[in-house]
C-alpha cells in the first residue's frame, strides 16, 4: 500500500495523522481575480470563457508605445480585501517583474514588490485559529496557455495555444504567514478566505474557473524547532486538491527525513489524477526577476477620504454574520456552531433571522435551514429564488406549534422550494391538518388490534417491532401522526396490557 493509501485508511478509521513526531507547516499564496468590468491597465473586458483572443488591445498585448492606465475599481476592491483581512492599507508602488514566458506578451508582469498596498493582517478561522497575512498586493494576470498532445504539460506537448483574454486581468495575491498546521486547516483557511472575498464583492469565488488559485508552501519540523526547508506546490485549483496535496507532501517530507534524507527546496507540481507531487524546478533554477519600479505608473496613494468611504460601505463579513446568527437563535455548543457556519456559507442566514423575528424558535429554524435548505441549495441554488423568508418563517412556526410533524414539515418545505406557495396552502392540499390526540390514540389502537401477531412479538420484547407499528400508524393516518407521539402511545398500551393475563 502506498504512503498516501495508508494515510487515507487512517483517516477512514478516524485516527489522528501520525507523522512520527513531526508537524506540518503551511503558508499559502492565493491569487484572486478581481470582479472588475475591465482589465487592470486597459479598457478590455474582464470576462471568463469568451472566444480566445477577443478581449485584447495594444496595452495588454504589450505593443510598443502603449501605456498602462490604472483601473480605479481594482484599487477599491484591493482596499476592501485589505480592510477585510485586518491589514494596514498604505501608499504603494508598482514594479516590473521580468521573465520570459509565451503567455506574457510584454515579457514582464506589473506587480507590487517591496511596497504593497496591504500588509500585516490576519484572518480568524471558524474553528478559532488565527492565520497571519503577510501582504495582499495588486498585480496583473498572465494569459492562458493550453499544451496539446502529450500529458498537457509544456515538456511533452506537440504544440501550445495561447489565449490573451486573461493577460492583464487584475489580481490580488494574498500571502499568508506559515501559520497553518494541516491539510484540513489549509482547506478551512481557503474556504473562509473565499467567503470573505465573495462577501466584499472582490471575487466570484469560482475555483473551478481559476478565479481563485492556490500555491501551497509546505515544510515539516518537530514542534518547537525552527522551520524546515519548504517546497512550493503549484496547480491547486480545488479545496480537495489542496488538502490532498498538503497531506501527500507532508508525508513525503517526513518519510525523507525519517530515512535519513533531507528536503530540497523546490517547486513541485500537484498531479490530481496520480495523487502525488512531482518536481518542477529546484532552487538552483529559481529565476532572477530583475525587479525595478514601473516607470509608466505613478505611486498609488489613495486619499484618506476614499479609504474612509470604502471602510464605511463594507458588507458584513462571514465571521460577523455567524456571530449575529448565533446571537439571534440564542444557541450554543459545537453542533449549533457547525449549523450556523453551514447556514452562513450558503447565504441562508436571512431566512433564519426572518423566522426568529417572526417569533419562531431559533433552534428549529436553524435546523431546517442547515439541513433541508442547505441540501436543496447544494443541489440547485436557484431553488431558493422561489422561497420567501416570510413563508419559511410560517412553516417553522407551524411545525413548532405541532400543526405539522417533522416529516410533514419537510415535505411541505420541499414543495415550497419548487412552487413558491405559502406552507398553509400546501399543507391543506396534502391533507396535513393536525391530528388531535384522541384520534391518534384510536388510530394506534386500531393498528394494534389489526396486527395481533406482531403485537405479541412486541410484547415479548422484540424492540424492532416498534418501527413496524410506527410505520403502520403513519400509513393509516396518511403521515399525519408524529413518530414520537406514536412511540409514547405504544409504550403506554404496553404498560396497560402488562397486567393482563
Ligand atoms: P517567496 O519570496 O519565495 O515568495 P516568502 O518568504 O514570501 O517567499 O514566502 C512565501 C510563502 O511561503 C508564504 O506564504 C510563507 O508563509 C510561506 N513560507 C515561508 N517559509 C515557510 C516554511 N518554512 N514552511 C512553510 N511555508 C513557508
Ligand atoms: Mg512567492
Ligand atoms: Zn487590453
Amino acid at each position: 500500500m502506498s504512503a498516501y493509501g495508508s494515510e487515507r485508511q487512517r483517516r477512514r478509521e478516524g485516527g489522528a495523522r501520525d507523522y512520527e513526531g513531526f508537524e506540518c507547516v503551511v503558508g499559502l499564496e492565493v491569487h484572486c481575480e478581481l470582479l472588475t468590468a475591465t482589465k487592470l491597465f486597459c479598457g478590455c473586458k474582464n470576462a471568463f470563457g469568451d472566444e480566445p483572443n477577443t478581449n485584447t488591445c495594444p496595452v495588454c498585448l504589450g505593443l510598443p508605445g502603449s501605456l498602462p492606465v490604472l483601473n480605479g475599481h481594482a484599487v477599491e476592491l484591493a482596499m476592501r480585501i485589505g480592510l477585510a483581512l485586518n491589514c494596514t492599507v498604505q501608499p504603494s508602488i508598482f514594479h516590473r517583474k521580468n521573465y520570459f514566458y509565451p503567455d506574457m506578451p510584454k515579457d514582464y508582469q506589473i506587480s507590487q514588490y517591496d511596497i504593497p498596498i496591504n500588509t500585516d493582517g490576519y484572518l480568524d478561522l471558524p474553528s478559532g485559529a488565527r492565520v497571519g497575512i503577510v501582504r495582499a498586493h495588486i498585480e496583473e494576470d498572465t494569459g492562458k496557455t493550453t499544451h496539446s498532445g502529450g500529458g498537457g504539460r509544456i515538456h511533452d506537448a506537440m504544440y501550445s495555444l495561447v489565449d490573451y483574454n486573461r493577460a492583464g486581468v487584475p489580481l490580488v495575491e494574498i500571502v499568508s504567514e506559515p501559520d497553518i498546521r494541516s491539510g484540513e486547516q489549509a482547506r478551512e483557511y481557503v474556504s473562509e478566505l473565499r467567503a470573505v472575498l465573495v462577501a466584499v464583492g472582490a471575487s466570484d469565488g469560482r475555483m473551478e474557473e481559476g478565479s481563485l488559485r492556490v500555491d501551497a508552501n509546505v515544510s515539516v519540523r518537530r514542534p518547537g524547532e525552527p522551520f524546515g526547508t519548504r517546497c512550493e506546490i503549484k496547480n491547486l485549483n480545488s479545496l480537495r486538491s489542496l488538502g490532498r496535496a498538503v497531506d501527500y507532501e507532508t508525508r513525503r517530507q517526513v518519510d525523507l527525513l525519517v530515512s535519513g534524507g533531507a528536503v530540497a527546496q523546490e517547486t513541485r507540481h500537484w498531479d490530481e489524477q496520480a495523487g502525488h507531487t512531482v518536481v518542477m524546478r529546484s532552487k538552483e533554477e529559481a529565476e532572477d526577476y530583475r525587479y525595478f519600479p514601473e516607470p509608466d505608473l505613478v505611486p498609488l496613494a489613495p486619499d484618506a477620504a476614499w479609504q474612509e468611504r470604502i471602510s464605511r460601505a463594507m458588507a458584513p463579513l462571514p465571521a460577523g454574520r455567524r456571530r449575529a446568527l448565533l446571537d439571534s437563535v440564542g444557541a450554543e455548543g459545537p453542533a449549533m456552531v457547525e449549523r450556523v457556519a453551514t447556514v452562513v456559507a450558503q447565504d441562508l442566514d436571512g431566512y433564519v433571522m426572518a423566522a426568529v423575528d417572526a417569533g419562531a424558535p431559533g433552534a428549529l429554524a436553524l435546523s431546517r435551514a442547515a439541513n433541508e435548505l442547505a441540501a436543496a441549495c447544494a443541489e440547485d441554488a436557484s431553488l431558493l429564488d422561489a422561497l420567501e423568508p416570510g413563508h419559511f418563517a410560517s412553516l417553522v412556526a407551524m411545525e413548532a406549534r405541532g400543526d405539522l410533524t417533522a416529516t410533514q414539515a419537510k415535505a411541505v418545505l420541499a414543495e415550497m422550494l419548487t412552487s413558491g406557495e405559502p406552507p398553509e396552502a400546501i399543507a391543506s392540499r396534502k391533507g396535513f391538518e393536525a391530528l388531535d390526540p384522541g384520534s391518534l390514540r384510536r388510530a394506534v389502537e386500531e393498528v394494534v388490534a389489526a396486527n395481533s401477531a406482531e403485537w405479541e412479538r412486541y410484547k415479548e420484547g422484540e424492540a424492532k417491532m416498534a418501527q413496524f407499528f410506527v410505520g403502520q400508524v403513519m400509513k393509516a393516518t396518511r403521515q399525519k401522526a408524529d413518530g414520537k407521539a406514536v412511540m409514547a402511545l405504544l409504550a403506554d398500551l404496553l404498560r396497560g396490557s402488562a397486567g393482563a393475563p
